[in-house]
């Protein structure tokens, strides 16, 4: 039996791989869930809006106010 470091770098490979996915599936779930509160104004944010966008963590109008910032940053 001849094990190259290629087999076992493959190895280590597919692990990490697989820890990845795990944790993107995690995040994911989270995602998913949502939020009920915007993380900026902790104003409730609207069951239309979290529909649209389950992953949306702020208001309509932080997530406007902060794209505007990206914007005139970038
Ligand atoms: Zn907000």
């Amino acid at each position: 039996m001849k094990l190259g470091n290629a087999a076992f770098e493959l190895a280590e490979l597919r692990t990490a791989q697989e820890r990845d996915a795990g944790i993107s599936r995690a995040r994911a779930a989270v995602n998913a869930r949502g939020r009920t509160f915007c993380v900026d104004c902790d104003e409730p944010i609207s069951s239309a809006r979290r529909q649209a966008m389950p992953s949306a963590d702020r208001c309509l109008a932080c997530q406007t106010k902060k794209e505007r910032q990206r914007g005139r940053r970038g």
